[in-house]
């Protein structure tokens, strides 16, 4: 990292998302933003990677709010043979 003005930034932010007042996503966008406007850090061959082990720190989650839908799979098969069954014992 060549960048020192990102290093102070990066030291701050690591502090609040240790003390829970920044998300890690959060974290990495304002990174993201410094980066858009600083040719050092653009020019920096090291900082893809450097980043990638930032995020494995701070432990961002590679998808971000996608919803949990595996868990919503039902076997419709079993309330139809239920349903079958029951009209038969009322006649
Ligand atoms: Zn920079």
């Amino acid at each position: 990292m060549q960048c020192e003005r990102l290093k102070t930034l990066l030291r701050e932010w690591y502090q609040e998302v240790r003390s829970f007042t920044l998300s890690p996503v959060k974290m990495m966008e304002l990174v993201g933003r410094h980066i858009k406007q600083c040719a050092v850090c653009q020019n920096d061959p090291d900082l893809p990677l450097e980043l990638d082990q930032l995020r494995e720190i701070i432990r961002v989650p590679h998808t971000v709010s996608v919803p949990q839908e595996s868990f919503t799979e039902e076997p419709v098969y079993l309330y139809e043979d239920e349903a079958t069954i029951e009209e038969e014992e009322e006649l």
